[in-house]
Parts: C-alpha cells; structure tokens; sequence
C-alpha cells in the first residue's frame, strides 16, 4: 500500500488534509483500504496535499483531523477495536460536532452508533456519534446493493453483513435501497447520517466507484479548513463503467 503512504511525503503545505484512517490493521474487509487510495487521489487531483495518518489501537490521536475514515471487519476485528475506540469517544464527538467528514463503512459504522449486539448476544459498545443501534442477525445480507440518495446521487457498493441496524431519531438514512437489503431486511433504507458523518454497509470499495460520496468528504473538509471548495475533476470513463457493470451484477 505504497500508495496511500506517498500522500505522507509532502509536508508543511498551505493546503494539507489530514485524513485519519481508522484500524486499517483490523478492519479492512473487501478492500476498504482502497477507500483511502481514492480519497488520496482524488483529493490531489482537487489540488489538496492529503496527509495519511493511520490510527491502530494505542497510537495518539494526531493534533488536527481533516477528515476520518474507517472500514469494516469480523466480529472479531471489532472486538479487537472497540475497547480503544471507547476510549477516543469524547475526541470523535468533538470532531463531529465541529462539522468534520467523516466515513464509516460496515464494522466501524456498528461501533460507531450506540452498541452492537452480536449473533452470540455478547454488547460491544459503540460511541454514539451515530444514532444506530445494531444487532447481529442469523442471516447474512450479501451482493452488490444500490441506493438513491438526496444530495450525493445514486450510490453503489456491496454489502456483506449478518447486523440489523435500526435509526434513531438523531440519524438520517445515507439513502433508499433500490436493489440489495441495506441497514435490515425491512426498512428499505441504507446507511446513516448525522451531521458530516456518514455510516453505511457498502463496500467494494465505496469510493472509487462514487466520486460524489468523495467529493462530500473532500468538500466538506476543504470548506472548514480553507473556506471555499470548487471542484475541478471530471468524473472518469472507467469510473462510470465500473458504475454501470457492478449495477448489472446479480446479487
Ligand atoms: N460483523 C459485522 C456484521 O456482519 C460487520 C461485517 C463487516 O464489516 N463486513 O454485521
């Protein structure tokens, strides 16, 4: 993963973006460490200098954060997880409050809502950021899955997780499933939001297939550091192929 470590060389920029990429030694299923490939890339390609700072339990918590970013995981990755990021929780609810972008896909989403109750019944707590609460099921919701959401267009991704998460009133849906299961069987809803932070199921990985989902982050990051943000890259053809072929998949 050179790549995502050569974002680290350039330093003392005026335009910097700290990205913190949450236990990428513990959760990194189905390639959601290529969700911090594309965000460095395209974050580049937008003229901003991203800083790639890895955070795997025990390590500091670097002085400033311009976006974080989080993957998902066994049940056993996030046992291995959540007692470190219990212990972060007042410096997340401080990054959320203040507006920072923020992803969390799959295992990470889990703990970052209220608790996570596994098939076995064991409760890892979570840190509420979010306003979500899941429980394992004994069934697995597995294949690529699409979803149409307000303002970040239709998203696509795939999704492999035996959790049921539910919503509170503090969190909006990311968007509504329009093919594959999403936060449970029954709600026809996928992900959730709560100021700049979302959560979701979907991997495959996420980012390089949708370009506006990392456009949000990188915007959003942009505005509260420098004040402005005006984008300047093209969606590329390979991207909207790939968009296209992974929604005629079957699941
Ligand atoms: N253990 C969780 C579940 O299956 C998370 C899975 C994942 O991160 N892919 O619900």
């Amino acid at each position: 993963m050179t790549d995502v470590h050569e974002a680290t060389k350039v330093a003392g920029s005026t335009r910097e973006l700290v990205i913190l990429s949450l236990y990428p030694r513990d959760m990194n299923i189905y390639g959601d460490r290529g969700n911090v490939l594309a965000l460095t890339r395209r974050a580049r390609a937008h003229g901003y200098d991203p800083v790639v700072i890895d955070l795997n339990p025990g390590d500091p918590m670097p002085a400033h954060v311009d976006v974080v970013i989080g993957g998902g995981g066994q049940d056993s990755g996030q046992g291995r997880v959540a007692a470190d990021l219990l212990d972060r929780k007042a410096d997340f609810h401080a990054l959320a409050e203040v507006g920072t972008p923020m992803l969390l896909v799959c295992g990470l989403y889990q703990l970052f809502g209220h608790r996570f109750i596994t098939h076995t019944g064991e409760t890892l707590e979570g840190i509420g950021v979010l306003d979500v609460e899941t429980r394992g099921g004994s069934d697995r919701m597995i294949g690529n899955i699409v979803l149409e959401s307000d303002d970040l267009g239709e998203i696509i991704g795939y999704e492999n997780h035996s959790g049921n998460t539910t919503l509170g009133p503090g969190s909006r849906p990311l968007g509504r499933v329009l093919q594959g299961a999403g936060n449970n069987p029954t709600s026809g809803e996928e992900g959730a939001r709560t100021r700049n932070v979302i959560g979701t199921y979907l991997h495959g990985s996420l980012l390089p297939k949708n370009p506006a989902v990392i456009d949000f982050l990188i915007g959003e990051a942009a505005k509260a550091r420098y004040g402005t943000f005006a984008p300047s890259v093209e969606v590329s053809e390979t991207v909207t192929r790939a968009r296209a072929s992974a929604k005629r998949r079957p699941r």
